[in-house]
């Protein structure tokens, strides 16, 4: 019996809202399948734990370096861990240059930056939101050991070359002293070890960093040379800190602006592991000293900003 044209035109609507019914619920199937969103930064980790992307810059030992099997370790990797095993979420480390850390949180390339950061940095708390402060820190003037004519900053000259790393602090500070006619050139480069190796060969006179890791990297040349010395050889170390500590700086963790969830859980992660004794041994595995009243009291004091140029508060 042939079907009326009006009824084939009915059949033929009925058929289209069907498809385009199953079409969309086919596509919110398959969106809810890769998560999407938010979620997919923290993919699931082992017994479907969060898993964060931790990234870091790995010349800046004692907090961040890479072992002989080339995997990131120091302080902030123990932390990270830690933190992560106190409050149920899994970690993964990304290694990227200084100075890419805060563009790659911003764009959710990483979820967190642990890489011994200033988080008392005035124009970071604008771009990113720290967590409580977990180490005091400050800056320091490095020349080679048989420097004699360099005991402190001031005694810079407009004819020196200061190394510092990108994007830090004491880049900020060697490009103020350019400007300001007080040396030569800052000389703005990647790694601190670069920093350093340049300082050793005289091709930059000084180089502007952080004290925990310039005394690292001073003590731990001198471990190596001792190995080379012969029995009772006294050894130095070809670097040398000259004068104080310049400034006040706190190591925060950052997270994505208004990321509020993921921080609570990481300043929980810090108080629990202040009081359970875990950070004083993370500590003392990597600053070779035990943690002071004063070292642990930064994790729960204010996050107030701190003028890092005040220093009075200057780390001890
Ligand atoms: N503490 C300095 C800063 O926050 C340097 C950090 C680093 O080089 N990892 O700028």
């Amino acid at each position: 019996m042939r079907m009326s044209y009006f009824r084939k035109v009915r059949k033929m609507k009925k058929f289209k809202k069907v498809l385009a019914l199953t079409l969309t619920f086919a596509m919110v199937l398959s969106l809810a399948a890769c998560g999407g969103g938010d979620d997919q930064k923290s993919a699931s980790g082992s017994e479907g734990k969060d898993v964060y992307k931790v990234g870091m810059e790995p010349t800046f030992l004692p907090f961040d370096g890479t072992g002989d099997n080339g995997d990131l370790i120091g302080l902030d990797v123990d932390l990270m861990k830690a933190i992560g095993e106190d409050q149920g979420f899994d970690v993964e480390f990304v290694n990227l240059s200084f100075d890419g850390l805060v563009p790659a949180l911003q764009t959710g390339q990483i979820d967190i930056i642990a890489s011994g950061m200033n988080a008392d940095k005035k124009d970071r708390n604008e771009e990113v939101d720290f967590s409580n402060r977990y180490y005091r820190s400050g800056l320091v003037v490095a020349v080679a050991n048989d420097n004699t004519t360099i005991n402190s900053i001031n005694d810079l000259t407009p004819d020196m070359k200061v190394a510092a790393q990108t994007g830090t602090t004491s880049a900020d500070m060697a490009e103020k002293l350019a400007k300001e006619g007080k040396i030569k050139e800052a000389v703005i480069l990647n790694g601190v070890d670069i920093a350093m190796m340049q300082l050793i060969n005289n091709d930059v006179q000084a180089v502007i960093n952080d004290r925990p890791v310039t005394q690292y990297y001073i003590d731990t040349q001198k471990k190596n040379a001792q190995k080379d010395a012969k029995e009772g050889e006294e050894v130095e170390a070809p670097v040398k800190i000259v004068g104080d500590v310049m400034n006040s700086e706190r190591y925060g963790i950052a997270v994505q602006k208004g990321n509020k969830e993921l921080l609570d859980k990481i300043n929980a992660g810090l108080k629990n592991l202040k009081d359970n004794g875990k950070f004083a041994e993370i500590y003392e595995k990597w600053i070779g000293q035990e943690a002071t009243e004063n070292d642990l009291s930064v994790i729960t004091e204010s996050t107030d900003f701190v003028d890092p140029d005040d220093a009075e508060k200057a780390a001890n």
